[in-house]
């Protein structure tokens, strides 16, 4: 601890507003991870990782910054990954899930603003989360309203870089989305000093498909009659994918998945006979936000998918691993992060709609929660196409809308528990 204190305070970070984050966590990790029965033994790295969240992986970034090399950050899954680590540099999200940051956004952001949004901006301008401080450039996009303004609002403290994301997804989408990733080559080629070559973009195709096939491997579990891992670990190794190591972290969910093979063989379940099996859409759930995981898992769910960025929309598809030209491998990730990616930005949007109904059929749902963050206008406003849909397909189905605090906590155990107990 006292390391860390030295490289958040040459960091520049307000270090005693961060202790108080430091003092919460701790508590509220117990509560809703560690008071669980049965976790897998190999849970014990993603519990490590979550503990010393702003220490090891900070101080693994400052390392590789130390030896000449760059730290990117980005906001959102449309950004690809792999051209970052092409050109040598590090890729970390930056999406913050905690109240603990909001007020800090709110200082430059207006109330009626997506949580999100405003826990990403407090983070850098109260100078409390390390990533912010580390990150040598920050990538936004032109997904949502709020996004676009904010980055506005960042780039005055932040070198940021602002990929225009299509909002449709015709042929001269897909071709500008292409010219976008090649702008966004050029960028890091500045930024690092390095080429991204056929070779390296290659092998960094390969590691994030890597990172993507444990993460298949993981959540093919849950769509077991006994399920051997909880909701709330799965999305708690889905939120550390964002930060950690690719590689190791592909290796750790591997070593945990050959753990839950032999729970699959002994037809071991985390879960009680009769628990209601949720699937969850909507709106992204960053890490440290684990409340409404924790609700639907104390009140008698089992949440068997995130139909959302931090859940299957992150892992599902791949990208061609095909190791053919520059262009062409340039068209892939294009396919993959325009082509594969539902977010509600886009007009139409049927495709998630398909997703849903067809998810909560292969993970043999009970019912769905389409939750929608405080101020997120479009996943509302797609909420009336995600009810009508899950109606005409019998499958039950409420929608709630929520922020970071815990005001509301008591009145959605309410409505969650009545929602599970209605499915019985
Ligand atoms: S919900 Fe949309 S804007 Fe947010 S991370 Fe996902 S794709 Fe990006
Ligand atoms: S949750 Fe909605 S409003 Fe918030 S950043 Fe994502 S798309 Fe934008």
């Amino acid at each position: 601890m006292a390391d860390n204190h030295k490289m958040w305070q040459e960091l520049g970070m307000d270090v005693e507003t961060h202790d108080l984050l430091c003092e919460a966590l701790p508590q509220a990790f117990g509560d809703v991870f560690l008071s669980q029965k049965d976790r897998p033994n190999k849970m014990d790295y993603f519990n490590m990782v979550v503990a010393d969240i702003h220490g090891i992986r900070p101080s693994e970034l400052i390392e590789h910054q130390k030896n000449g090399g760059k730290v990117v950050g980005s906001f959102c899954i449309h950004v690809p990954d792999e051209v970052v680590i092409a050109a040598g540099a590090i890729a970390t999200g930056l999406c913050s899930g905690s109240q603990f940051w909001v007020p800090g956004g709110e200082k430059v952001l207006p109330t009626a603003t997506c949580p999100l949004i405003k826990a990403s901006l407090g983070a850098r301008f109260d100078r409390t989360c390390p990533f912010f401080r580390i990150c040598d450039l920050f990538v936004g996009e032109t997904t949502c309203d709020g996004k676009k303004k904010a980055w506005e609002v960042l780039s005055e403290d932040a070198p940021m870089y602002i990929m225009d994301i299509p909002q449709m997804k015709r042929q001269d989408d897909f071709e500008k989305w292409e010219k976008e990733i090649k702008n966004y080559i050029k960028k890091l080629e500045e930024l690092t000093g390095n080429t991204v070559t056929q070779d390296s973009l290659h092998d960094a195709i390969l590691t994030v498909n890597a990172k993507r096939k444990a993460l298949q491997r993981l959540n093919e579990f849950r769509k077991l009659e006994n399920i051997p891992i909880s909701g709330r670990d799965v999305l708690l190794i889905t939120q550390i994918a964002f930060y950690d190591d690719p590689k190791r972290f592909a290796q750790m969910v591997n070593i945990l998945c050959d753990e839950l093979e032999q729970r699959k063989k002994d037809n071991f379940s985390v879960y009680e006979k009769g628990t209601k099996r949720i699937l969850l859409t909507g709106t992204p759930l960053s890490i440290p936000n684990w409340k409404l995981h924790q609700i639907i898992e104390t009140s008698g769910g089992a949440v068997v998918c995130e139909e959302m960025c931090t859940g299957i929309r992150y892992s599902e598809a791949l990208v061609n691993e095909e190791k053919a030209s520059m262009e062409k491998m340039i068209e892939n990730l294009a396919q993959r992060y325009l082509g594969n990616i539902n977010c509600a930005c886009f007009t139409p949007n049927k495709s998630r709609i398909d997703d849903i109904i067809r998810l909560a059929k292969e993970y043999k749902a009970d019912g769905v929660i389409d939750v929608n963050l405080k101020f997120c206008n479009i996943y509302d406003i797609e909420g009336y196409f995600v009810e009508k849909a899950l109606a005409d397909a019998g499958i039950p189905c409420i929608g709630i809308e929520t922020d970071y605090t815990d005001e509301d906590a008591e009145q959605l155990k309410t409505r969650i528990g009545a929602f599970i107990e209605m499915l019985s």
